[in-house]
């Protein structure tokens, strides 16, 4: 029987474009983001991704007022 790709995905945060507002946080369905303890370029606290359990929904790319910030990745594993 032939099996399906499993598609997983992955929010990745642009350190240094981030500035810090919190928006994508407490968007995200799964509460998978969060503010770094790390002080970017900008001299903001860029928001972090928990490293996995992305769904995919686009809730925190949406709600990112900041073009290039969020870039949701889809992985398709074998
Ligand atoms: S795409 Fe959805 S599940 Fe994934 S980090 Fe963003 S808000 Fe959370
Ligand atoms: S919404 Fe965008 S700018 Fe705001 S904390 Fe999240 S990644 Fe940073």
């Amino acid at each position: 029987m032939e099996t399906k790709p499993k598609k997983t995905f992955r929010c990745d945060i642009a350190f240094d474009e981030c500035k810090g507002c919190s928006r994508c946080v407490e968007a995200c369905p799964r509460s998978l983001l969060k503010l770094g303890d790390a002080i970017n370029m900008m001299g903001f606290p860029a928001a972090v991704y928990a490293g996995e359990g992305c769904i995919g929904c686009g809730a925190c790319y949406y709600s990112c007022p900041e073009p290039g910030a969020i870039t949701i990745v889809e992985i398709t594993e074998d």
